[in-house]
């Protein structure tokens, strides 16, 4: 084992020893420049995810560190999956330190969505969730908006201490460090950046110019997520790329909408009404009478309703359903890691069903 020598993907300490053991990289690969380990770069050239996982003590051991350190906590969470990546426990941990509160991915929300109302949506939501932020910040950290503009408010709101981020994994935590080492550097995707959670392993330390640093911290597995329920090629599906397109449906009562057959809406009554879905454009919505549901999902999952594909069904968990009545116009129902319907009218009731494990959640919209 060499001395000192860490994966610039990932941060694990590196190993040349054992092959299937997290930190692995054969011994040519510390020739390089650039040492990264050998996960993260069958991840980087061939999108291929060796399993290594970190326990939630593990996450929790560091969360524990950070409460009792004088820092700034940058915290990151996904937009398109607020209520799935906000980490629940981190306002536990941050002692006195100051939180700055930061939605990616902003560049999945449809044009027409103001960002003034959702930073303010966003600060609400925090507070009814136990985090008072000092600031919230929209960023994509793919396309780089925004991402100057938080740097610098990192910069004056940290007083000269350092800087932790945290976020869930799958936020764009690595895309987003990568981008502020660009900024400061003009190195290119030195940190590992994929679609599949849990990718990012150990604190990486980035210097700052005061001496203090910029701590990128493990993401921590959101078990909720829809993400861990379905296979690579499923993900591919169900985390949008680009610009949502809203879809409208005029529903009647006792209809039901279907997303692919990850996930099931039941309209029950209320009238004939309005509803919003925003998913990944990829993914299939069926619409159907909801008599005819219950056998509908048993006779075409896998097949019409994908994903799951053919041969996940048998492993797919079983729906487990949720009541909601609609009190406000504008409320959203949410699927953990898939999206949000938003219900436009007030006065209807209405079923959820999702995979068992994964979180629903009724909140007042977003957009
Ligand atoms: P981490 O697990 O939090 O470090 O997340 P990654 O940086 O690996 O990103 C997870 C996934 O989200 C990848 O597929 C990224 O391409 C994607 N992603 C990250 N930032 C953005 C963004 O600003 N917009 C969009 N649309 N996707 C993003």
């Amino acid at each position: 084992e060499k001395e000192g020598l860490y994966c610039q993907g990932c941060g694990v300490k590196i190993q040349t020893e054992n092959k299937g053991e997290i930190g692995y990289a054969p011994a040519s690969a510390l020739e390089r420049d650039v040492i990264i380990c050998q996960r993260c770069f069958r991840l980087k050239h061939y999108n291929e995810l060796q399993a290594v996982k970190l326990t939630d003590d593990d996450f929790l051991k560091i969360l524990n560190e950070i409460g009792k350190t004088d820092a700034l906590i940058v915290k990151i969470v996904d937009i398109f999956d607020f209520n799935g990546s906000w980490l629940p426990g981190l306002h536990r941990f941050v002692g006195h330190n100051k939180v700055l509160l930061v939605g990616n991915k902003v560049d999945l929300l449809p044009k027409s969505v103001k960002k003034t109302k959702l930073i303010h949506w966003m600060k609400y939501s925090a507070k009814e969730l136990g985090l008072k932020p000092v600031d919230v910040f929209l960023i994509s950290a793919a396309k780089g908006d925004g991402v100057r503009e938080l740097a610098h408010a990192i910069d004056e709101l940290r007083e000269g201490k350092d800087v932790y981020v945290v976020g869930c994994t799958n936020v764009g935590k690595s895309t987003f460090i990568n981008r502020i080492i660009k900024e400061y550097s003009g190195v290119e995707d030195v940190i590992t950046t994929s679609q599949f959670p849990g990718t990012t392993l150990d604190l990486i330390d980035i210097p700052l110019d005061d001496g203090k640093s910029l701590f990128d911290t493990p993401g921590i597995i959101n078990h909720h997520q829809m993400a861990h329920y379905v296979s690579e090629k499923g993900l591919k599906i169900i985390s949008p790329k680009k610009e949502i397109k809203p879809k409208v449906y005029q529903l009647n009562e006792r209809q039901t909408l279907f997303f692919g057959g990850l996930a099931r809406f039941d309209y029950i009554s209320g009238g004939r009404k309005s509803f919003t879905c925003y998913v990944s454009n990829e993914l299939n919505i069926h619409r159907t009478k909801l008599e005819k549901a219950d056998q509908i999902y048993e006779e075409h999952k896998g097949e019409l309703l994908t994903p799951p594909f053919t041969d996940e069904v048998q492993d797919f968990p079983p729906f487990v359903k949720q009541e909601f009545m609609i009190r406000e116009s504008k409320t959203d129902i949410v699927f953990h890691g898939l999206g949000w319907v938003t219900c436009n009218e007030a006065g209807s009731k209405v079923v959820a069903h999702v995979p068992k494990g994964v979180g629903v959640t009724i909140r007042k919209s977003l957009i």
